[in-house]
């Protein structure tokens, strides 16, 4: 195996980066370091990285990139690089999430044509799924986001499809339910409920806190993804989600036992585009990858909380 990983620098790609290095495998990722959250954070990211003599990183966006020379003699594409967040999705920012998650994925999937690409691997996400559809959700259900960042994600891997079918790109897309762990990205919740506990600030929560999300924990979303290099279906799409499906209320009280602290909860306005719940069937996943998420809410809380306070 020789892989291309974009969005190497971020939450998820780091972590999986180094997997595959680990596991031997020559690792090329590519970055652009966008303003979403700040550079030097992804700079701690790459750092076990850089060490690694298996791993090179190109600095530059997709769009600018020589993709053809990027994928001389690859064998697996991982194609994590996108603006996420469904918050800022809105308005004139809109822009920003059309370029880096649906015109670069166009552009790299054109590339891919002809390429001796075994896998193409997309992270897409569970915002794809919106509020219409029945619990859990399957793949096989309609999907009708309810945020802009949930119709570009929906966008890619409606492009791997038919990169696909009509250029046999031997694409597979996973969904993702909301990843966490070290490293998580900073304006993700667990990150934010962690900083505010720390400072003694009280806990922002959107809406009244009853909603719902299966949380994964991000080595287990890294298997998942490895696993879909050599056993996913071409031009299928999987659910990836930890099985940890939990109200937010429920997540403070083990915030309140992994940190040892109190904390106060300070209601803020439902936002748009937030979906009510997230579960996932992983049914598909299990069967085709393998799939068989090993670390628990708790667990991977004391892991994120750990870090975070190592960090500090
Ligand atoms: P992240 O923001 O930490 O990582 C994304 C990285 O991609 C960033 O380092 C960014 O600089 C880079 N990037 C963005 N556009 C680029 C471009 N055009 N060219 C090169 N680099 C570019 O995000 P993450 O949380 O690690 O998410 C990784 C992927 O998983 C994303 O595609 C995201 O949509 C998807 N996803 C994440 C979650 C989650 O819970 N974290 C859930 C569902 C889906």
């Amino acid at each position: 195996m020789k892989a291309l990983v974009t969005g190497a620098a971020g939450f998820i790609g780091s972590h999986l980066s180094e997997r595959l290095v680990d596991a031997g495998v020559p690792v090329t990722g590519i970055d652009c370091f966008t303003d979403f959250y700040p550079r030097a954070i992804k700079e701690r990211n790459l750092e076990r990285l850089r060490e690694s003599p298996r791993f090179s990183l190109v600095e530059g966006a997709l769009a600018d990139a020589d993709l053809p020379t990027l994928l001389d003699d690859v064998t697996h594409v991982f194609h994590l690089a996108a603006q996420a967040g469904v918050r800022r999705s809105w308005g004139r920012e809109f822009h920003i999430y059309s370029v880096h998650n649906v015109e670069a994925t166009q552009l790299l999937l054109e590339a891919c044509i002809g390429k001796p690409i075994e896998r193409f691997v997309f992270a897409s996400s569970s915002s794809v799924y919106g509020d219409e559809v029945a619990l859990p959700m399957r793949e096989d259900a309609r999907p009708q986001p309810v945020s802009p960042y949930g119709v570009t994600k929906l966008a890619a891997e409606q492009l791997c499809y038919l990169y696909h079918v009509n250029h046999s790109v031997p694409t597979v897309s996973l969904r993702y339910f909301t990843v966490y762990g070290p490293r998580q990205r900073p304006d993700m919740g667990f990150s934010r409920f962690f900083s505010a506990v720390a400072r003694d600030q009280p806990v922002p929560v959107f809406g009244d806190g009853r909603q719902t999300r299966d949380f994964t924990f991000v080595a287990d979303a890294v298997s998942a993804t490895v696993a879909a290099a050599t056993r996913g279906k071409p031009g299928g799409v999987y659910n990836i989600g930890g099985g940890s499906r939990v109200q937010l209320l429920d997540v403070f009280e083990l915030i309140r036992q992994v940190t040892g602290r109190p904390l106060r909860v300070e209601r803020l306005e439902p936002q748009r585009g937030d979906m009510r719940d997230t579960y996932a069937d992983t049914t598909r996943a299990r069967a085709d990858l393998g799939f068989a998420p090993g670390v628990t809410l708790e667990q991977g809380l004391r892991a994120q909380y750990e870090w975070m306070t190592a960090g500090q």
